[in-house]
């Protein structure tokens, strides 16, 4: 049987789960889930991902608001040149408490809330459109592994340059002009080329 701790992404949380008012701080490194991009685009799994943020107790479950920075990999889109860079995004997440199945609690539940930190309910009430995911079934532990990945994929960055100002590609023959800015195709010559070949063409005719 797999016991929730014993996912690398199990954070324990009975501190602070149904203890209203109550914060936790997170300042860890948790491996990358599978599945976040691809080869273009995303973060290799297992590399590590920076989590640095707070649970807060409300009383229907807990709020994680975090920082998370993971070690992106891309392809730049002008020019193509690898990019590898540390990524940060601020989520918001919310671990509900498991309902409880009598109404004695859900009266202690009003009551606390009452008492709650005006401020947390604020946070909480602004969370009911954010995402939800489960605390371990005697809600011990959050797990973040699920939100990791899904808040990577859905932020990934599709339009990355290497650089502000990248130069791309010559369009003609591919190659990089951030290391070639002098090069050109003397587009010019061509067209004198054509424009010699017509007069010598036009000569032969009047002849
Ligand atoms: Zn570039
Ligand atoms: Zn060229």
């Amino acid at each position: 049987m797999i016991r929730p701790e014993d996912s690398a992404w199990a954070i324990p949380v009975a501190q602070v789960s149904s203890r209203p008012g109550q914060r936790q701080e997170v300042d860890a490194a948790y491996p990358a889930p599978d599945g976040i991009g691809d080869q273009i685009v995303g973060v290799q799994e297992g590399s590590d991902i920076r989590v640095d943020g707070a649970f807060d107790s409300i009383v229907d479950g807990l709020v994680l608001q975090a920082h998370v920075v993971a070690p992106l990999h891309a392809e730049c889109t002008r020019c193509l040149t690898p990019i590898n860079r540390d990524w940060g995004l601020d989520t918001t997440v919310f671990f509900p408490y498991a309902p409880q199945p009598t109404g004695a609690m859900h009266h202690n539940a009003r009551a606390a809330e009452d008492r709650a930190n005006s401020e947390v309910e604020i946070i909480a009430g602004e969370d009911e459109s954010e995402d939800t995911y489960p605390l371990s079934a005697d809600g011990a532990y959050a797990d973040i592994e699920a939100l990791l990945r899904d808040t990577l994929v859905e932020n990934l960055p599709l339009q990355l340059l290497c650089k502000p100002n990248c130069r791309g590609l010559c369009p003609q023959c591919g190659i990089n002009l951030n290391e070639h800015p002098d090069h050109r195709h003397d587009v010019t010559d061509i067209r004198f080329a054509s424009l010699a070949g017509l007069k010598a063409q036009l000569e032969q005719e009047q002849q």
